[in-house]
């Protein structure tokens, strides 16, 4: 596969620089795949449905192909994932897709396992190790690191802000061991990133390792987050006649976005012939690209802090990505676009578990009430010209998607992404629904592992003498 480059067609890369890199230094844009090549039909049909590695076997190859040797691909994958997604029928009209069973119960390790085993692969026959140098302001970190962890030829530093994580997240960092290190670094979020940036341009540094980052724009973060959208609508398609028993049903995925990588990976996959009719791009107070999608204009801001923290992104850098797949125009006929606040957020977690008896966490809350207000009848309104649309405040945006009549007229299902376990945000849970939600054995386990944080100063020389002696 070739890789091009968001600002500029004429560049053309393979899989292994664009991975290595991360993104174009030189024009600063992202990479992307050339083409999106569908699956075989014959692959697509199938019933019951393949399995999750199958589906993540060859929907990986044509991006490695020359690169990586299928069996080499297979051990990746199966590696990688010793844990699937897992589809949650709650209602008959509603499936929630569980995408945090792997070991830090949240989706990102979907992507990071696969770029982690990627970045060995090529790294496999170098005589000095990768250094990641990754700046995290809470999920990210645990993502990468537990991916990295153990794996030959990379090692990471992880840097995050002292006493501004919570106490779970801190220790999901902290309790590495071997080849993951993590420094708690006396700032906030800004001075860690600052000194990542100023590691990546130190020449003497440069000279001496070979430095890398791991950040979400990834495009081995990206590709590897498509498996689980193809995998679960293929799983709905089959469950549909028996669930809802629907005749010619559209499947619609509702993704509470952040950074829009998930949401972006979910438009690979529907390129390569998932069968889903359309998307929710639900989030929270954080509605840059709904107020993109309902204006035309684009404006990044400043974030600001909501219950769903991890979707606390004001200028979220896939949307580059999309905006280089999609007019405007296909977005709004593709897209319902919706944003809800802290308060829609609290009452959507007890709603939900009033109605369906599920417990669902802050982040999949959002993208919930998202699809639960669509089928309630918001949807119905905004086709008869009824709904009041206001940008500014919560609700869906004025553009009219395709499956617009199939949501109208039932005949649609929704695919909920619920992108934590909800023991990750427990008092947020326990405000909503009054009780504990259950905790998974492996976030307990890490509860009682001892703290191996290095602390740091936020000054780069420090950090870069740390680094001389340490790496
Ligand atoms: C990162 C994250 C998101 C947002 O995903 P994006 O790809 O940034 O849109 C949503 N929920 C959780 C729990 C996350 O960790």
């Amino acid at each position: 596969m070739i890789y091009t480059d968001t600002r500029d067609s004429s560049v053309k890369v393979d899989f292994r620089t664009a991975v290595m890199n991360g993104m174009n230094a030189k024009t600063g844009g992202l990479y992307m795949p050339l083409s999106f090549p569908r699956l075989e039909q014959s692959f697509l049909d199938k019933i019951p449905e393949p399995s999750f590695r199958d589906v993540a076997f060859n929907m990986a190859r044509p991006y490695v192909e020359g690169e990586i040797p299928d069996s080499d691909l297979e051990a990746l994958i199966a590696d990688a994932y010793p844990f699937v997604s897992q589809v949650v029928p709650i209602d008959p009209v509603t499936y929630v897709l569980e995408l945090f069973h792997g070991p830090t119960c949240a989706f990102k390790d979907f992507g990071a396992r696969f770029m982690a085993r990627v970045m060995s692969y090529f790294n496999r026959n170098e005589k000095d190790n990768l250094h990641i140098l990754v700046a995290t302001s809470g999920d990210t970190g645990s993502a990468v690191g537990s991916a990295f962890s153990g794996v030959p030829g990379i090692d990471v530093t992880i840097l995050y802000p002292d006493g501004k994580i919570s106490p779970l997240q801190e220790k999901q960092l902290s309790t590495f061991t071997g080849n993951v290190r993590a420094l708690k670094v006396k700032g906030n979020f800004d001075d860690c990133q600052r000194l990542v940036k100023t590691a990546f341009t130190d020449t003497e540094l440069r000279s001496r390792f070979r430095l890398s980052s791991a950040n979400s724009i990834n495009i081995s973060r990206l590709l590897p987050q498509s498996f689980y959208y193809m995998y679960s609508s293929l799983v709905v398609r089959n469950r549909i006649p028996h669930d809802s028993k629907i005749d010619g049903g559209s499947i619609i995925v509702s993704v509470p976005s952040g950074n829009f990588g998930n949401l972006t990976s979910g438009l690979i996959a529907r390129e390569m012939g998932a069968p889903i009719d359309g998307f929710i791009a639900a989030t929270n107070k954080n509605h840059t690209v709904p107020d993109w999608i309902a204006t035309g204009e684009y404006k990044a801001r400043d974030s600001v802090a909501t219950l769903s923290n991890a979707m606390d992104v004001g200028a979220p850098s896939n949307w580059e990505r999309i905006n280089a797949m999609y007019t405007l125009e296909d977005v709004r006929k593709l897209f319902a676009s919706y944003w809800t606040d802290d308060e829609g957020t609290l009452k959507a977690i007890k709603e939900c578990n009033t109605n369906t008896g599920y417990i669902i966490d802050p982040h999949g809350a959002v993208a919930w009430k998202a699809w639960n207000d669509i089928r309630k009848g918001a949807m119905e309104s905004l086709v008869a010209g009824t709904l009041e649309c206001d940008k500014d405040k919560p609700g869906l945006t004025k553009n009219i998607p395709l499956w617009a009549e199939k949501a109208v007229q039932k005949k649609a299902v929704c695919v909920v992404l619920e992108t934590a376990a909800p023991a990750k945000f427990g008092q947020t849970v326990v405000n909503a629904i009054g009780r504990e939600p259950a905790m998974p054995e492996r976030l307990e386990k890490v509860l009682s592992l001892p703290d191996r944080a290095i602390p740091m100063e936020k000054d780069y020389e420090t950090f870069k003498s740390f680094l001389m002696e340490t790496l």
